[in-house]
């Protein structure tokens, strides 16, 4: 199954436009309209809603993930190309990852833990990770 066919199926209200271009309805905010463009273009499946969700959102609705947009596995970015897609997602793991230790470690202090130095220089190399991440994802 094509990546547009996988995320059609899940989609309602779907009507074709164009060879490659449909609508549909948004899966989040399910108005009567279809508010959703889906385009796909050399293996890839691109969404827009007019309604405003982010696609991320709309993907976790309909239980897809980004990467299922991609008819073929991501190609690794090649070098003196960068990748702004993939940047943005490796971005995304950072914050992720980096978030949760810094919750672990905040969640320490209020309760009146003293942080040994070790963890204190890791907290700060992840606020220098997600401020770095953060900055990708602008
Ligand atoms: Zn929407």
């Amino acid at each position: 199954m094509s990546a547009a066919a996988k995320l059609l199926d899940r989609l309602e209200r779907v009507k074709q436009v164009a060879p490659g271009r449909w609508i549909a309805s948004c899966p989040i905010h399910n108005t009567k309209g279809q508010a959703l463009s889906i385009r796909e273009v050399d293996g890839r499946v691109l969404i827009h809603d007019f309604g405003g969700c982010v696609t991320d959102e709309i993907l976790r609705v309909i239980g897809l993930t980004v990467s299922d947009l991609f008819e073929r596995p991501l190609p690794h970015a090649k070098s003196g190309k960068p990748n702004q897609w993939h940047a943005r997602n490796g971005a995304f793991e950072t914050i992720h990852k980096e978030c949760r230790l810094v919750a672990i470690a905040a969640e320490s202090i209020a309760a009146g833990v003293l942080l040994p130095e070790v963890e204190r220089d890791r907290l700060c190399l992840a606020a220098e990770r997600i401020r770095a991440a953060v900055e990708v994802c602008r």
